[in-house]
C-alpha cells in the first residue's frame, strides 16, 4: 500500500509539533494517556448496552525500551478499525478541540499548543516515527498505522486482544533538547504522576526495585506497578489538595490560561450523595453568549465517566459553571435518554443549583471584588435568568443581581438599594442608556438626583426587559425616570404646575399641532432643571427598548414619545412671548423637539434641515 499524504492542515500542525522546542513537550504523554482513557470509557459505555461487548480489567500500560529507543502506550479500550485509523489519525482531530483557523498564523505556536488539546499529534513533539497498532472491539482484524511525519500508511497486522498500542520512536538528542529523558523510566513515571494521576484506570509500568533475600543480599528485580493513584482529585480529601492542584486540573481540563475565579469542592451525603468539584471561570469564554458555547460540566458515577455537557444537573442560568459532579447513587446502567427525566437527576440538579447560589451569595457578601468580577462576566446571564420564562426563576436569582448606580458609580445589589432608600421614596428608580457616561448626561437625571434619590444605571440591553418582568423588589416597583409620571413633586408644586399649564394652554396646543406627527403628547413637567425639554415615553414601552428591538430588527415596535417642556426655563417664557405676539414658532418648536431627540440618543429624521435651522439661528445671533 502506498504511503499517503496528510491533509494540508494536518501537515502544518505536524510541522509545528515537530519544531516545538520551546513548548512543554512533556504533555505528549498526558495527551496519549487521555486518549487511552477515553477509549476505555467508550468500551465501558458500549458494554452497558451491548451484551456482546465486555469491559474486563481495563488498564493502560506503559513500556520504556531504552535499547530500542521507544515508548509504548497500550490500552485495552475500544480500538480503531481501518477507517477510523484513517479518519482519526490521517486528518486533524475533528472533535472541535482544535479548529484550524486563518488566525493561526498570527499566534505563536506555544499559544496554540497550550490553548487547545492537540491530542495525538503531540506524539511528534518527541518522536520521529509513530506506530499505532489497533484492533477494534468485536473485530478479528487488526491494522497498523505508521508515520514518519511525511506521510502515513495503514497495513493489516495481528493483535491478540482488543485495544490500541502506540509506539513512539524517540528523537535523537539535539543541541537544544535532550529527548532521551523520555527513555528514563523514572522520568516517565513522574510525568504520569504529575499529569495523569487522576486518570481512573490503572496505569501500569515496570519499575525496578530490590528484593531482599533472607541472607541479607539483595537482587534487582522488575515489578509491575500501578503508577497513578487513580483517585480523581474531586474524591480526595480537601486537606490533601494544594491550591495548585485545583488550578492545574482546571487549566488542563478547560484549556484556560487563567486560574478559576472560584473553586467549589464539596461533598453531600444524605438522600443524594455526591462529590463535586466546581469552578467559576475568571474570564468569560469568548463564545459564551453564542450557540457554540458548551457547558463544561461532567457527570460521573462512582468515578466512572457518564457524560459531558451534563445540562441535566445544573440550571441553564448557571451554565458558566465548570467541573465535575460524581454521584454515589446513580445506577450505571442508566441510559442517556432516561437521564433527563430521572428523579435522581432532578434532586442532583436542585442540590448543585443551590450550592452555586449560596456560593455566589457568600461571594457577594464577603468577597465583593471577586463577585463584581464575576458579575461583569456573567451578570447578563443572571438577569436574563430572571427574565426568561416570564420570570419563573426570578425569586431564586433576584438577590444575586446588581446594577451600577448614581451613588458611587459602583455596583449595588437590589437589597442594598432598597435598604438605602429615602423615607419618602416609593419606587426603585432606574435610567437606561447605552453607557454610564451617556446616562449621566440625560436631562431627566438631574432633578431626581437633586431630590437625593439613588438611580440605577441600566446599560445592558436585557435590563429593561428584566425590570418589566420582575416588576418589583420587596414590593417596591421599578420605575424608569424616563417614563411616565415620576410623581416627585409636593402638593404645592403640583398645583403650581397645573396653574402654569392652564396659563400656557394656547402655546402647548400650538406646539402639539406642529409636532402632531412626531410625538403623542406635549406637556409641561417638573422633571427638568437645566434643560428646556426632553422626550419621555409612557408607561408601556421605553425609548431604550425601542432601540433594542430595532437592533433585533423588530422595527414595528415603537415607544409613545411625549415631549416634556420645562416651564422654568427661559426659553419657555421667550417662546410664550413670541406666540402671544402672534409670531410663527414652528421652527423653534421643531428645534426643541429635535434637541430632545438627540439627547435621547435617537436619530434626527432630517439632519440637513436641522443644520440649516441652527445655522440661521447662529447668523441671527452673530449679526
Ligand atoms: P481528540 O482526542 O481531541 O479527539 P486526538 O488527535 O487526540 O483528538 O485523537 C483523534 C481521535 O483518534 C480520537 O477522537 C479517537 O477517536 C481516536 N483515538 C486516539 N487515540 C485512541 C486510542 N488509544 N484508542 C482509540 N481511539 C483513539
Amino acid at each position: 500500500m502506498a504511503v499517503k499524504q496528510f491533509k494540508t492542515e494536518s501537515k502544518r500542525l505536524l510541522d509545528m509539533m515537530a519544531n516545538s522546542i520551546y513548548t512543554n513537550t512533556d504533555i505528549f504523554l498526558r495527551e496519549l494517556i487521555s486518549n487511552a482513557s477515553d477509549a476505555l470509557d467508550k468500551r465501558h459505555i458500549l458494554s452497558l448496552t451491548d451484551p456482546s461487548i465486555t469491559s474486563e480489567d481495563p488498564k493502560i500500560h506503559i513500556d520504556v525500551d531504552k535499547k530500542n529507543k521507544t515508548i509504548t502506550i497500550s490500552d485495552n479500550g475500544i480500538g480503531m478499525d481501518k477507517k477510523e485509523l484513517e479518519d482519526n489519525l490521517g486528518t486533524i482531530a475533528k472533535s472541535g478541540s482544535f479548529e484550524f483557523k486563518s488566525e493561526l498564523d498570527d499566534k505563536s505556536e506555544a499559544d496554540i499548543i497550550g490553548q487547545f488539546g492537540v491530542g495525538f499529534y503531540s506524539a511528534f513533539m518527541v518522536a520521529d516515527n509513530v506506530e499505532v497498532l489497533s484492533r477494534k472491539v468485536n473485530s478479528d482484524k487488526a491494522y497498523k498505522w505508521t508515520s514518519d511525519m511525511n506521510g502515513y500508511e495503514i497495513l493489516s497486522d495481528k493483535k491478540d486482544d482488543y485495544g490500541t498500542i502506540i509506539t513512539l520512536h524517540i528523537k535523537d538528542n539535539t543541541k537544544e533538547k535532550k529527548y532521551d529523558k523520555y527513555l528514563d523510566r523514572n522520568e516517565i513515571r513522574s510525568l504520569v504522576k504529575k499529569y495523569s494521576d487522576f486518570i481512573r484506570y490503572p496505569i501500569e509500568m515496570l519499575v525496578e526495585s530490590y528484593d531482599y533475600k533472607e541472607d541479607g543480599k539483595s537482587e534487582k528485580v522488575e515489578k509491575l506497578e500501578v503508577v497513578n493513584s487513580m483517585q480523581p482529585i474531586w474524591k480526595k480529601a480537601k486537606k490533601d489538595i494544594k491550591p495548585e492542584d485545583y488550578e492545574n486540573f482546571y487549566m488542563q481540563e478547560y484549556y484556560d490560561y487563567s486560574k478559576p475565579l472560584k473553586t467549589i469542592h464539596y461533598k453531600v451525603e444524605g438522600n443524594t450523595s455526591y462529590s463535586a468539584l466546581l469552578f467559576i471561570p475568571s474570564q468569560r469564554p469568548f463564545n459564551y453568549y453564542t450557540s457554540d458555547y458548551k457547558l463544561g460540566l461532567k457527570l460521573y458515577s462512582r468515578g466512572v465517566f457518564i457524560k459531558d455537557e451534563a445540562s441535566e444537573i445544573v440550571s441553564d442560568y448557571f451554565r458558566f459553571i465548570r467541573g465535575v459532579v460524581d454521584s454515589d447513587d446513580l445506577s450505571l446502567n442508566i441510559s442517556r435518554e432516561i437521564l433527563q427525566q430521572d428523579y435522581q437527576m432532578k434532586t442532583l440538579k436542585k442540590s448543585v443549583d443551590k450550592k452555586i447560589k449560596t456560593t455566589l451569595e457568600n461571594m457577594m457578601e464577603k468577597e465583593r471584588e471577586d463577585y463584581e468580577k464575576f458579575f461583569d462576566n456573567f451578570g447578563t446571564q443572571l438577569k436574563f435568568g430572571c427574565y426568561d420564562g416570564f420570570g419563573v426563576n426570578k425569586d431564586t436569582l433576584i438577590d444575586l443581581i446588581m446594577f451600577k448606580s448614581s451613588k458611587e458609580d459602583k455596583y449595588v445589589s437590589l437589597k442594598e438599594y432598597v435598604d438605602n432608600m429615602k423615607k419618602d421614596q416609593k419606587d426603585i428608580y432606574y435610567a437606561s442608556g447605552e453607557s454610564m457616561e451617556k446616562i449621566k448626561q440625560l436631562p431627566q437625571l438631574e432633578k431626581v438626583l437633586d431630590k437625593g434619590y439613588e438611580v440605577l444605571y441600566f446599560t445592558d440591553s436585557v435590563d429593561e426587559f428584566f425590570a418589566s418582568v420582575v416588576n418589583t423588589y420587596k414590593d417596591k416597583p421599578f420605575k424608569s425616570i424616563l417614563k411616565g409620571d415620576l410623581d416627585l413633586d409636593s402638593k404645592k408644586e403640583k398645583e403650581d404646575l397645573e396653574k402654569k399649564s392652564e396659563e400656557s394652554k394656547e402655546l402647548i396646543d400650538k406646539i402639539k399641532e406642529i409636532l402632531k406627527d412626531k410625538v403623542s403628547d406635549v406637556k409641561l413637567s417638573s422633571r427638568l432643571k437645566t434643560y428646556p425639554a426632553c422626550l419621555v415615553s409612557d408607561d408601556m414601552m421605553s425609548i431604550e427598548m425601542e432601540k433594542v428591538l430595532r437592533q433585533m430588527n423588530q422595527e414595528g415596535m415603537k415607544a409613545n414619545k411625549i415631549l416634556e417642556i420645562n416651564p422654568d426655563h427661559e426659553l419657555f417664557n421667550a417662546l410664550k412671548k413670541l406666540n402671544d405676539n402672534g409670531e410663527d414658532i414652528s421652527d423653534y418648536a421643531t428645534l426643541l423637539y429635535e434637541q430632545a431627540l438627540l439627547m435621547a440618543g435617537l436619530e434626527l429624521e432630517d439632519p440637513s434641515a436641522y443644520a440649516l435651522k441652527i445655522s440661521e439661528l447662529m447668523l441671527k445671533a452673530i449679526k
